[in-house]
Formats: structure tokens, sequence, C-alpha cells
């Protein structure tokens, strides 16, 4: 069994790898629901400019935790979705890039 270590003397050392891990405060802003911001902005099935802006360029569904959509709206959202795609309005996936 090895011997434990004494602890270093002097100045402690700083944890880099632990920083890169857990930056301190990556994120100050808190990323609001657009539909809840703006009460104009509706969320319709038939309007692909809007909904065009929560899928990828693969025609995923990007995550609310990366939009700020609440999950009220992120699940009306996915429904006018896959809504559109249905009627071929927005692709399942993308085939070419
Ligand atoms: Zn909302």
């Amino acid at each position: 069994m090895p011997r434990p270590t004494r602890p270093e003397r002097g100045k402690p050392k700083r944890n880099v790898a632990a920083d890169d891990k857990f930056p301190a405060r990556r994120r100050l802003r808190r990323k609001v629901c657009r539909f809840c911001a703006d009460k104009k902005a509706l969320i319709n099935y038939k309007e692909t400019r809007t909904l065009g802006d929560f899928i990828t360029e693969r025609g995923k569904i990007i995550p609310s935790r990366v939009t700020g959509t609440c999950t009220w709206h992120q699940r009306k959202l996915a429904a006018a979705i896959k809504q559109a795609r249905s009627i071929a309005l927005l692709p399942y996936a993308a085939t070419r890039i």
C-alpha cells in the first residue's frame, strides 16, 4: 500500500482542469421565450418562416435549451413543425446540404 503523500507546501496550485470543465458564469443573460415575449408572434404550421428558425439545416427541431423557448411553446412549436412536415412545407430530413 502506498504511503499517503504529504500535502504540498506553499501557494496552492490552481486547478486548471476543473476550471475548464466548469467555467465560472458562462451564461449571465437568461434566455427568454420568443413567443412569450412577443404576444403577436403566433405559432402556425403555415408560417414556415417562423418555424424555420427553430429547425436545423438538417431539418431537426432545435431543443428548447438552445433556443430558450418555454415548455408550453416548444410543444406547440414541435406540433406545428410536424404538421408542416406532413404537408411538405418543411423537410423531414435534408437529403443534401
Ligand atoms: Zn413561451
